[in-house]
């Protein structure tokens, strides 16, 4: 798998601009399945987190859905997931480098984008933060018993800065790169350009909404990913 060769922050984040992870994410897949890059389709992640050397499962994290994923960097006994017969929760065994998916995203069809999205999440966690991971579990030492980087829902926004305009920081920052580079990953730059290019230049007035709805066909991707997506490479229009 390509590695990233970025400088760290002084938690072990790296240190990685949008434009950086632009093309870090298309390195990924240009090993990995070039064609994405050329001809626009769906990335498959399944493939793509094998490729990466992480095993994929899915498990309720939760009672209540509160984490939609963990990526898991270290080897436990001990790992608690809910049991929804026995309405309680139980300890599993997990291996390192695993991604687990919340298991509730798997059931209904209609929760598919956002399963895809943060099967992207995670393999970005698991492609990018790992070095995170082991300073933060050694400075922890024995007293955390947390294995991996759990992932909540947050607010689709690929802006990468709070409302005063200062780049997000500590966990904040690392689970916006997560989101950044799944969008790579999903929609890979090259790829949106290639069909933004064939629609643009037709000239109608709603061309932009044309795109979206291209790529929620061809990228397998939701509407509002799509959006996030133009509007954080400055494709829409002001
Ligand atoms: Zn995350």
């Amino acid at each position: 798998m390509v590695k990233c060769a970025s400088k760290l922050d002084s938690n072990g984040i790296p240190l990685l601009s949008k434009e950086q992870l632009d093309r870090h994410g298309e390195r990924i897949l240009h090993a990995f399945s070039p064609a994405v890059l050329v001809n626009p389709q769906p990335t498959d992640l399944d493939g793509l987190i094998r490729e990466m050397g992480f095993n994929q499962e899915y498990q309720y994290l939760s009672h209540n859905g509160v984490y939609l994923g963990l990526t898991v960097f270290d080897d436990t006994d001990m790992l608690p997931v809910y049991n929804p017969v026995l309405n309680r929760a139980e300890f599993i065994s997990v291996k390192k480098n695993t991604i687990i998916i919340e298991g509730t995203l798997a059931e209904n069809p209609a929760y598919e984008h956002r399963e895809r999205f943060t099967l992207g999440h995670e393999a970005a966690h698991g492609l990018i933060h790992a070095e995170y991971y082991r300073r933060k579990a050694e400075f922890a030492g024995y007293s955390d018993t947390s294995v991996g980087i759990y992932s909540r829902p947050s607010v689709p926004d690929l802006s990468g800065v709070d409302a005063s305009g200062r780049r997000l920081q500590g966990e904040a920052w690392l689970e916006w790169q997560a989101n950044y580079l799944a969008a790579v990953l999903l929609m890979p730059k090259s790829a949106v350009k290639m069909l933004k290019d064939q629609i643009e230049p037709k000239g109608s007035r709603y061309w932009h909404i044309e795109l979206i709805c291209k790529m929620v066909e061809v990228f397998n991707v939701s509407e509002e990913a799509a959006r996030v997506r133009l509007a954080s490479l400055g494709f829409l229009p002001t």
